[in-house]
């Protein structure tokens, strides 16, 4: 295939049939393998809908600066789409993000703010907090908020689920996503319950996070929240992209389980996958149980495993995490410490 530029090779991901990992399981799964995008995740997608709608709108022009708050893949998708469009792209991460994450987005000339991963939404100094402050101090700068912006999940249905739709033929009857800002959960999820309500669409939350328990409940519970290791998952906020009225069950994994799960997509099906890929796959295996053998599960792997050769590819790292000497848990699994 011959390409007008970079940004046209975003979307359009194989869906890989999973034959190995999955053989104790009864359905049909599938890896949706967004690390097949240029920038290497699924953040390529929202980040070119958010720019070419605020494009579209006149809220920004090339030479402009577009400001973001993001765990990296946004980060990398967006520098990628400034350094293509002409604008300056300032980015604001948390500290948790991997080395790999950080170098990346400089490389492709991003301006990194690195903000304390502990401090609190409102606190001035966290990466939200940052960011809202940095696009008011410079002029000409709009502030993207890939949590509030609700293009983050239009992008996902315009593309991510139509694809999906597309490469199941119509027969996908559960979609396993993680939930982060909720864009590709509920893009995704909104268009394929418009073609068949009955399609399950199971969310993705890590322990630590509030977004499982305020699904439950309808309130924030400040007691979730607590410091875990997967990177994209998960929120201690409620964001606006959640559309959690399309959820019919929501799992939360432990960053152990995730973690094996993603080395054993590499060994087993030969897919260097990211840490919350791995999240995706556990939550496969926590619906072993309600699955039948005429199911087509869709399990959407959110980026590449190069930007975790540091941590979980990384025998070191698993053994100081404590997670080398037990083996992710088949089934029922609980929070780590
Ligand atoms: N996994 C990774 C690695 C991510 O970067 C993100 C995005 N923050 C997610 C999962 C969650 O995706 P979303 O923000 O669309 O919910």
């Amino acid at each position: 295939m011959r390409y007008e530029n970079v940004l046209a090779t975003i979307g359009n991901t194989p869906l890989i049939h999973l034959s190995r990992i999955t053989k104790d399981l009864p359905a049909k799964i599938y890896g949706k393998v967004e690390a097949y995008n240029p920038g290497q995740s699924a953040k390529d997608r929202t980040a070119l809908f958010m720019v070419e709608q605020a494009e579209r709108e006149g809220l920004i022009k090339p030479g402009d600066t577009i400001v973001e708050a993001t765990s990296g893949n946004t980060g990398y998708s967006l520098a990628m789409i400034c350094s293509l469009k002409g604008y300056r792209c300032v980015l604001t991460v948390s500290s948790k993000a991997s080395q790999e994450k950080l170098s990346l987005l400089k490389a492709m000339g991003a301006e990194v703010v690195v903000c304390p991963a502990d401090a609190a939404p409102e606190d001035p100094r966290s990466y939200y907090s940052r960011a809202k402050q940095l696009s008011e101090d410079i002029p000409g700068a709009y502030y993207l908020a890939q949590n509030f912006n609700l293009n983050n999940s239009k992008a996902h249905y315009s593309s991510t689920g139509p694809e999906i739709w597309e490469q199941t033929e119509g027969k996908i009857t559960h979609y396993v996503c993680c939930a982060g800002t909720g864009g590709t959960l509920s893009g995704t999820a909104r268009y394929l319950k418009e073609k068949n309500p009955d399609i399950k669409i199971i969310a993705v939350d890590a322990y630590g996070s509030v977004l499982k328990k305020y699904w439950e409940t309808g309130e924030f519970d400040q007691s979730e929240i607590y410091p875990y290791k997967v990177e994209g998952l998960g929120k201690t906020i409620i964001p606006g992209n959640v559309a959690f009225d399309l959820i019919d069950d929501f799992i939360k994994v432990t960053d152990r389980s995730s973690a094996h799960r993603a080395r054993q997509l590499a060994r087993q099906e030969g897919l260097l996958v990211g840490y919350s890929s791995g999240s995706a796959m556990q939550a496969v295996f926590r619906l072993k149980e309600q699955l039948k053998p005429t199911d087509v599960v869709v399990a959407l792997f959110p980026d590449h495993g190069t930007r975790y050769l540091g941590k979980i590819y990384n025998d070191e790292w698993m053994k100081q995490q404590g997670f080398m000497q037990q083996p992710a848990p088949l089934n029922g699994e609980h929070p780590h410490p």
